[in-house]
């Protein structure tokens, strides 16, 4: 139980590495907050019936008035929040040529805004209480390297990894530590949509996208999973001191290596 009394605020986490961190951290005593855009509530009774220890809040991260709400809604039904996993998240694959500027943005926002307009919401409450915190961002292996179609996605991934460190240093006064977690590919939804988008693309079958472009690099050709993430996302909230803050860790099956 290395989450005993913790209150935990996940951002897209009825679906995916989201869903999985949140069961992740039940299990470890926490109070989670299921916050997404659809499915929240339905995701927060499949992981804990009575209602007791994780409920749902529909919140679009790229609206500033849902997010301050939300985060709200979250300290109202549990006393407090210590820790934000800012992890809501899309993705777009187009080469930049046609790539239009509303996807781009749209992109941009929902991880960039997104993880601003929680970070500032979870901070406030996180300093008012005077108990420290951990701020997580879901970045990627996208956070280090570059793939072809995912201009936007690439940037805004390596955009969380400077905001980590400002968070980190701003933070640290109050003992709030900032850390990204950076996942190779894991067969969530996000990921099983893009094999025909890529397949497609690139003109390849998709079982080449799976082996030749998203497995490649890897040490062993296999996938990263959801409990793997989870692993992490637990590691970061449960530790204990500054000692760990403004860094990043990749699990990728050595796609790549710091
Ligand atoms: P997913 O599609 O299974 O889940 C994403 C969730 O985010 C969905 O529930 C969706 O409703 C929610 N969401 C989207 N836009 C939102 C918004 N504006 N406001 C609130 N919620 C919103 O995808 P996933 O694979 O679990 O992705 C989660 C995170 O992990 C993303 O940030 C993604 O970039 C990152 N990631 C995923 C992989 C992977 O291989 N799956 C690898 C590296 C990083």
């Amino acid at each position: 139980m290395q989450l005993q009394g913790k209150v935990a605020v996940v951002t897209g986490a009825a679906s995916g590495l989201g869903h999985e961190i949140a069961r992740t951290y039940l299990r470890e005593g926490a109070k989670v907050v299921i916050a997404d855009l659809k499915g929240a509530e339905e995701a927060a009774k499949n992981l804990d019936l009575s209602g007791e220890n994780a409920i749902g809040v529909a919140m679009d991260v790229t609206d500033e008035r849902q997010v301050g709400d939300g985060i709200d809604r979250a300290a109202e039904a549990f006393g407090r929040v210590d820790i934000l996993v800012s992890n809501a998240g899309i993705q777009i694959v187009a080469p930049v040529e046609t790539l239009a500027f509303d996807q781009w943005r749209k992109l941009m926002a929902v991880h960039v805004d997104g993880a601003f307009l929680t970070t500032r919401a979870a901070l406030r409450h996180m300093y008012k209480q005077g108990t420290g915190g951990s701020i997580i961002y879901m970045g990627s292996v996208h956070s280090k390297e570059a793939s072809k179609l995912k201009a936007p996605y690439v940037a805004a991934k390596h955009a969380l990894e400077g905001l980590a460190k400002v968070v980190a240093k701003e933070g640290a006064e109050h003992n709030v530590r900032a850390n990204v977690i950076c996942p190779g590919f894991v067969r969530t939804p996000l990921v099983e949509k893009q094999i025909p988008e890529q397949a497609k693309e690139l003109g390849i079958s998709e079982a080449d996208v799976v082996k030749n472009v998203m497995l490649r690099e890897t040490v062993d050709g296999e996938f990263t999973t959801a409990e793997d993430i989870a692993d992490v996302a637990l590691f970061f909230a449960a530790f204990k001191t500054n000692a760990l803050t403004g860094q990043s860790i990749v699990a990728s099956h050595g796609w790549f290596m710091q």
